[in-house]
């Protein structure tokens, strides 16, 4: 029987896990996926099989923290294997700062480097790395690989990597890391299955969900994005402001009366489609809603989007494909025609039927660039990556 590769994203106040078993080709083909959701407040836990087959539902006492998730989660795990092993366990880590260019095998030397890594990420990296020590507990002698949202992005040349800072900050980490890198190399691996001619071209990737950037890619490799230091830059997002003149945070530091806490609730929780809009983060209700705010901040998303476009074009110095992915990317036909419909000069026409039911090309035959709709997997990435690791170790 073969091994199963488990692969754990865990967050601030969730933990959500994928099971896969490897196909005996070594690609990863997922068995059960769940998560447990507000963690410290109203903690639940559900387990699901592909097909969206209940398989455990749970509510339990808040207390215990992120402890008692991982001990619930395993303690249902152990009666799901029934005698089936996990080979090796994947992990999403927030942050592998300058030097992690690429997945790495967890041991201690490891650890240390990832925890001197948590000032660069405070509000995610120490949950990362919690759930690698609590899994090193639950499955003692099981490989762990560390996967990261900036490795990626670390290939890019200088000029997009620093800030016009005193080069002493560059030198102190202060850079523009760039995140969703495990999406962005998930899209460029499957590009080179389902459209090879692009693979080795120019693409943009646009990865709306949640959390939004994009992302230019030449060759299979990032050379820029639209996130910097942290995942608040670029793109305005659910709740996230994106790319904010810092001269405006001088002023309502010292002017505005905002402690940094504050400021950084601001930034992080209430701006973006939530605070343009005053109705929602979520797209599905900013489209559903008459109020003319909604509206508007579908207007400043999609201006932006079509802007940063154009920049990472400026970056490729041109562009073969457009990749729309992530929730709204993959579902907001209304968010893709916006984009497209203002980047007609650059060679970009979609054909509106095909945009409508989501199709894999909706770009029209005369447009120079091709504009594609892809699902994204940073689970799966993690798990190829996991057994690939496993595999040289
Ligand atoms: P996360 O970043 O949390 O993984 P997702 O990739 O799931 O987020 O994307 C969530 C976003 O996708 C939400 O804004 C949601 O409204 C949007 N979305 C999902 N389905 C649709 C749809 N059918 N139409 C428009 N937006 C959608």
């Amino acid at each position: 029987m073969r091994d199963l590769v488990l692969v754990i994203n865990a967050g601030s106040s969730s933990l959500k896990f994928s099971l896969f078993q490897e196909d005996g080709a070594g690609a990863p083909e997922l068995m059960a996926g769940g998560q447990i959701e507000g963690i410290g407040l109203k903690p639940r836990f559900v387990a699901k099989a592909p097909d969206g087959t209940v398989l455990a539902e749970l509510d339990y006492e808040a207390g215990g923290g992120h402890r008692a998730a991982m001990q619930h989660f395993v303690d249902w795990l152990g009666g799901w294997l029934d005698g089936r092993q996990v080979g090796v366990v994947g992990h999403r880590v927030v942050h592998g700062g300058s030097d992690f260019t690429e997945p790495v095998l967890v041991d201690g030397k490891a650890m240390e480097a990832l925890e001197a890594l948590i000032p660069l990420a405070p509000l995610h990296q120490p949950h990362n790395l919690k759930a690698i020590e609590a899994v090193a507990l639950a499955f003692p002698g099981v490989a762990q690989v560390a996967c990261f949202d900036t490795a990626f992005h670390r290939h890019h040349p200088w000029v997009a990597d620093t800030f016009a800072l005193p080069r002493e900050f560059y030198d102190q980490g202060v850079r523009r890391y760039g995140f969703h890198g495990l999406s962005y190399e998930y899209i460029a691996r499957e590009l080179r299955g389902t459209a090879p001619h692009l693979a080795d071209g120019r693409v943009i990737v646009a990865h709306l969900g949640n959390g939004a950037s994009a992302c230019a890619i030449r060759h299979g490799r990032s050379i820029d994005s639209t996130m910097g230091f942290t995942a608040l830059d670029g793109l305005p997002m659910g709740t996230r402001s994106g790319q904010i003149d810092p001269g405006a945070l001088l002023h309502l530091l010292t002017d505005g009366g905002f402690s940094a806490d504050q400021l950084g609730d601001l930034l992080y929780k209430q701006s973006g489609l939530l605070g343009l809009s005053g109705v929602s983060s979520d797209m599905r209700d900013l489209e559903a809603s008459t109020s003319p705010l909604a509206a508007e901040a579908i207007d400043y998303f999609t201006y932006r989007i079509r802007r940063e476009v154009a920049g990472l074009a400026a970056a490729l110095e041109g562009i073969d494909g457009l990749v729309f992915t992530a929730g709204i990317g993959e579902h907001s036909a209304t968010v893709r025609s916006r984009v497209c419909q203002g980047l007609g000069w650059l060679g970009i026409a979609i054909d509106e039927t095909s945009n409508q039911r989501h199709a894999a090309v909706i770009s029209t035959g005369a447009s120079t660039v091709e504009v594609r709709v892809m699902p994204t997997n940073e689970e799966r990435m993690i798990a190829i990556h996991a057994l690939a690791l496993r595999a040289r170790s």
